[in-house]
């Protein structure tokens, strides 16, 4: 069998959530777990994860599919129903909608349900993605106080810099003009919300990336915040190449050598869910040393060096990422953020996952 495969640490989710409830003793912890555990397997990040108090996830399929292996906790469909089925099987089934439009409104109003809906109304103060405007907000909750189809309101916005220099108060202040009015709970921070602002804690927070031991901030590595990575992405050396100053490695030759080299093909590619865009010199974990890719990564294969490490041989274990290569490492090299590369490995689908402790 080929070698690739992805390890879940289930101490390391816990440990993640340890930490958001040392930043955020007074709130209840909704874990986003949408695009398949950020690409750790939906069931598996929810038994490390069991300790939180609620899931966030995309599809009804997923809040039913956590339902159905035993997860009592609160689960909202994040962004609520795109057609009226889904809010009915919804409130049946006592899932929390997001509602961010007015027509998702009018398909609950019509629906006429027996079951009343717990809804997170989401309010748009500046990211321009979803959401009502701030005026539009304000009117349309005073009227939503009284509906008996509606069983509790929870007032939502997402930040759009709260991982940069702009910060969040220019979202934070409207967020915070509409809920004034309201008594209704309350739910604003994602990760780097988490760790750079006490202040938008509230009732609830809803961490992602950084329960999986990833960085919510360019630049700063997860272990700066106490995080550890949940995800180990190991394969094997299936191949060794001897070349000479001078040869090239891979398509289109574009890694040249400049000494005499020893170059070990490694089973991951692209069609796994490694970046094509990793340019040689993004690093590879073998045989207790740090390492670094060469040549272009191919669909299935990628080169590293390991003229330097003599114990590196066929079959030795290659880490892709994890403890020892930061996912952010390898996604800084290639001009992207680990929450891509992370949910990419379960998009191919082709990589076996096992849960591992410890
Ligand atoms: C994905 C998401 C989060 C989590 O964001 P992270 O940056 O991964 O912590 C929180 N809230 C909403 C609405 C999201 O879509």
């Amino acid at each position: 069998m080929r070698p690739l495969k992805a390890l879940i640490n289930q101490t390391a989710l816990r440990y993640n959530l340890a930490t958001v409830k040392q930043l955020a003793p007074k709130s209840k912890i909704m874990a986003v777990v949408k695009a398949n555990g950020y690409g750790h397997g939906l069931i598996n990040v929810a038994h490390g994860l069991s300790e939180s108090d609620g899931f966030a996830v995309l599809s009804l399929n997923e809040a039913i599919d956590l339902r159905e292996h035993g997860f009592e906790q609160d689960l909202l469909l994040l962004e609520g129903a795109f057609e009226a089925y889904e809010a009915s099987i919804a409130a049946k089934m006592h899932f929390n909608l997001v509602v961010h439009s007015l027509y998702q409104l009018q398909i609950i109003e019509k629906l006429k349900l027996d079951h009343p809906i717990d809804i997170h109304f989401k309010i748009n103060t500046g990211m321009n993605r979803l959401g009502f405007n701030p005026i539009e907000a304000k009117e349309i909750l005073k009227t939503l106080q009284s509906k008996s189809y509606i069983k509790s309101i929870t007032l939502m916005t997402h930040f759009a810099t709260a991982d940069e220099a702009k910060g969040i108060d220019w979202q934070f202040n409207t967020f915070n003009d509409v809920a004034k009015h309201f008594n209704f709970s309350r739910s604003v921070a994602n990760s780097a919300s988490i760790i750079n602002y006490k202040s938008t804690h509230l009732d609830w927070v809803r961490p992602g990336i950084m329960l999986y031991g990833a960085s919510p901030i360019e630049g700063q590595a997860s272990g700066l915040f106490n995080l550890k990575p949940a995800m180990q992405l190991k394969s094997k050396i299936i191949a060794i190449q001897n070349i000479s100053k001078e040869d090239s490695v891979g398509y289109g030759e574009v890694f040249k050598a400049k000494n005499d080299m020893r170059i070990a093909i490694v089973a991951c590619g692209y069609a796994d869910g490694y970046p094509r865009h990793a340019p040689s010199g993004t690093p590879v974990y073998v045989e207790g040393k740090k390492t670094v890719t060469v040549g272009r990564v191919s669909m299935d294969m990628l080169y590293i060096d390991i003229t330097n490490i003599p114990k590196a041989a066929i079959a030795s274990e290659v880490e892709l990422w994890g403890e020892h290569v930061l996912v952010d490492e390898v996604a800084e090299k290639s001009g992207t953020v680990g929450y891509e590369l992370l949910c990419a490995i379960s998009a191919s689908k082709r990589i076996p996952i096992e849960i591992v402790y410890g």
